[in-house]
């Protein structure tokens, strides 16, 4: 069966796309630019229905927000602790040894694994370089 989505949904949807990696109240800011009524609650349940969907993908770190992402292609997701930012890890090397993991950890278990949660965090490039910029500063 075909599922029908609202116009709600649909604006929410496109919302996801603009943005990257947004969370809940990231995706609400936009979307009230264009239904300026819309509320946060409805805005959540949408979110998790295109969830549960698998429309878009949850993107779970502990300690943050849920974010939220409109590429559901398989890639992997680096959390930068200090501000947030959300990168993607993609390509043939990262996901043929992602898929070699999992296979040693189901052989290794006895269990068929069909669903996993990975999560990396640490610091982005950006925030690297401000905390050298920041050493640097202290030692004069
Ligand atoms: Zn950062
Ligand atoms: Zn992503």
């Amino acid at each position: 069966m075909e599922r029908r989505y609202s116009q709600q949904q649909h604006t929410i949807k496109n919302a996801l796309h603009c943005l990257d990696h947004p969370t809940a109240a990231d995706v609400y800011g936009e979307v009230r630019k264009t239904l300026p009524s819309i509320s946060l609650g409805t805005v959540y349940r949408n979110i998790n229905r295109l969830v549960d969907d698998g429309v878009i993908l949850r993107v779970s770190t502990p300690g943050e927000a849920d974010r939220f992402d409109a590429c559901v292609d398989e890639h992997i997701h680096v959390t930068c602790k200090r501000c947030g930012h959300v990168v993607d890890a993609e390509g043939e090397d990262v996901l043929s040894s992602l898929h070699e993991l999992v296979e040693a950890i189901g052989a290794t278990s006895g269990i068929r694994i069909d669903e996993y949660a990975l999560s990396f965090s640490g610091l982005c490039s950006d925030c690297q370089e401000s905390e050298e910029a920041a050493a640097l500063q202290t030692k004069k």
